[in-house]
C-alpha cells in the first residue's frame, strides 16, 4: 500500500500547466541571466525548458528588464518553446507592470513577495495594483514569502504580542508563525481584491531543512492553496542537493507540495539546468513522476579496477538525457524505461534482469565479456573495445521497438472526448 496521499487543494491553471489537486507535481526553475538581455534570457529559458522545466521564472527588476519581457516571450515562441514565464517582482512591481503593459501580458504568473512590496498604506496600494492587474489579465499569482525578506511590521507586531503573553513562545516559533500569517493574510487580501482563489499559489521559503518542514506542514494544514515548495538558498554542489532533497522528500511524502524548485547555487561555468535535473530526480526516485529513463548502477568496488564501468554508466545516462529532448515527443512512456549498468557478476545479472535492459560488465579477473539482458533474458554478449557504443545502440533500438507506434510499452494517451 502506498503511503503517499496528496493534500487536497484548489487547482491553478497557468496556460497549459495545471498545479495542485490531482495534477502532476510541476518542476520549475529560474534564470540567472540579466533579463534586460533578451537573447541570453530567451536562450536560457529554452535550455531550462528543454531540460524539463515546466515553468521558468525570470527576474523583472528594472525598466530595462520589464521592457524586454515581451520580446523574450516572442523569441521563445519563435523557437517553438511555449513554457510559461513567471515574473519575479520585488520593490517596484506595480510601477513596472503599469509602465510596461506588454510585460504584464506576456507573463503567465506574477510572483509577489509581501515582505518587500512596501509598508503601510503605500504598500497596500502597491500590492492592490499588482493583484488587480493579475485579476484583469487573468494571471496567476504566487504569494512568495521568504525568511530573508519577511514583512518586518508584521514580525514586530507578532513579537510584541508574544512578549505580552503569560508564557511567551520562543522567538523562532513566532518568526515561523509570522511567515505563515504573512502568506495567508496576503492571500486573503488578494481574494478580497478580486483575485479568484484558483489563481493563487503560496510559498514560505526558509533555508534550514527542519524549519522548512515545520513551516510547510503548518501552512498546508491551514489552507487549500497549492504550495510552491523549495529550500531557499540551498547552496552549492552536494550540500545544496542533499539539503533540498532531504527537505522536499519529507514534505512530498506527506502529500505537501504542488510545484517544486531546487535553488542550487551553480558552480562557476556549470549549467543552470542542473537544478531542473535534481528536481526531476527527486520526484522520479520517489516514484511520484517519470521524466527520463534512469540508470541503475552499482557503486563499484574492488572488483571494478578500471573506469570502464563508471564511464559506461555516465555515458548511458547522458545519452538518455540528451535523447529525451526528442524522445519525449516521439516515444510515449519512454520516461519509464529502466536501464541497469552493473560492475560485475555478483549483482550484475540480477539487477540487469530486473531492468528493461541491462548490462553486466566483467569485473576484475572475469572473462572480458558483457552479457546484455533484455526484458529479463540474456540476449546478447558484447566484447571488445566498443561495448559502450554497442550497448547504447541496443538501448536506442529497444526504445524504437517498444515505445514507437504499436510498441508494447508505449503509454496510451486517450484523446479528450467532447461531451
Ligand atoms: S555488482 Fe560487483 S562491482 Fe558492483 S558493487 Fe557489487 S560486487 Fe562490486
Amino acid at each position: 500500500m502506498s503511503l503517499f496521499v496528496r493534500r487536497n487543494t484548489h487547482q491553478v491553471t497557468i496556460e497549459h500547466i495545471n498545479i495542485g489537486s490531482d495534477a502532476p507535481i510541476v518542476v520549475q526553475s529560474m534564470t540567472n541571466t540579466d533579463t534586460a538581455d533578451a537573447i541570453a534570457t530567451a536562450n536560457q529559458v529554452k535550455l531550462l525548458s528543454d531540460a524539463g522545466s515546466e515553468l521558468v521564472r525570470i527576474t523583472v527588476n528594472t525598466p530595462e528588464a520589464a521592457s524586454k519581457v515581451a520580446e523574450i516571450r516572442s523569441r521563445l515562441n519563435d523557437m517553438g518553446c511555449n513554457t510559461p514565464l513567471i515574473g519575479d517582482f520585488h520593490f517596484n512591481g506595480e510601477r513596472l507592470l503599469a509602465a510596461y503593459p506588454d510585460c504584464a501580458k506576456a507573463l503567465a504568473k506574477y510572483r509577489i513577495n509581501p515582505g518587500n512590496v512596501g509598508k503601510g498604506a503605500k504598500g497596500d496600494e502597491k500590492f492592490a495594483y499588482m493583484i488587480r492587474t493579475a485579476a484583469e489579465l487573468n494571471k496567476a499569482v504566487r504569494i512568495g514569502v521568504n525568511w530573508g525578506s519577511l514583512d518586518q511590521n508584521l514580525a514586530k507586531k507578532m513579537m510584541d504580542e508574544n512578549r505580552s503573553l503569560p508564557t511567551p513562545k520562543p522567538p523562532e516559533a513566532v518568526m515561523k508563525e509570522a511567515l505563515i500569517v504573512s502568506a495567508l493574510q496576503s492571500a486573503q487580501k488578494a481574494v478580497d481584491l478580486g483575485l479568484p482563489e484558483n489563481k493563487i499559489i503560496l510559498s514560505c521559503k526558509v533555508s534550514a531543512v527542519q524549519d522548512l518542514i515545520e513551516v510547510y506542514r503548518e501552512l498546508g494544514s491551514r489552507c487549500a492553496y497549492p504550495l510552491h515548495l523549495g529550500l531557499t538558498e540551498a547552496g552549492m554542489g552536494s550540500k545544496g542537493i542533499v539539503a533540498s532533497t532531504a527537505a522536499l522528500a519529507i514534505l512530498l511524502q506527506q502529500g505537501i507540495g504542488d510545484t517544486i524548485r531546487v535553488s542550487l547555487t551553480p558552480e562557476p561555468n556549470s549549467l543552470r539546468t542542473q537544478e531542473v535535473i535534481v528536481a526531476q530526480e527527486i520526484l522520479q526516485t520517489m516514484g511520484l513522476r517519470s521524466f527520463t529513463p534512469l540508470v541503475t548502477a552499482c557503486p563499484g568496488c574492488g572488483r571494478t579496477t578500471s573506469t570502464v564501468f563508471q564511464e559506461l554508466a555516465r555515458d548511458v545516462q547522458n545519452f538518455l538525457r540528451e535523447k529525451m529532448k526528442v524522445w519525449r515527443h516521439q516515444y510515449s512512456g519512454v520516461e519509464n524505461l529502466n536501464v541497469a549498468v552493473m560492475g560485475c557478476v555478483v549483482n550484475g545479472p540480477g539487477e540487469s534482469k530486473l531492468a528493461d535492459i541491462g548490462i553486466s560488465l566483467p569485473g576484475t579477473g572475469e572473462t572480458p565479456v558483457a552479457p546484455v539482458y533484455i526484458d529479463g533474458e540474456r540476449k546478447i554478449t558484447l566484447k571488445g573495445d566498443n561495448i559502450a557504443q554497442e550497448f547504447i545502440a541496443i538501448v536506442e533500438q529497444y526504445v524504437i521497438e517498444n515505445y514507437g507506434e504499436n510498441g508494447k510499452k508505449r503509454r496510451v494517451v486517450f484523446p479528450i472526448m467532447s461531451p
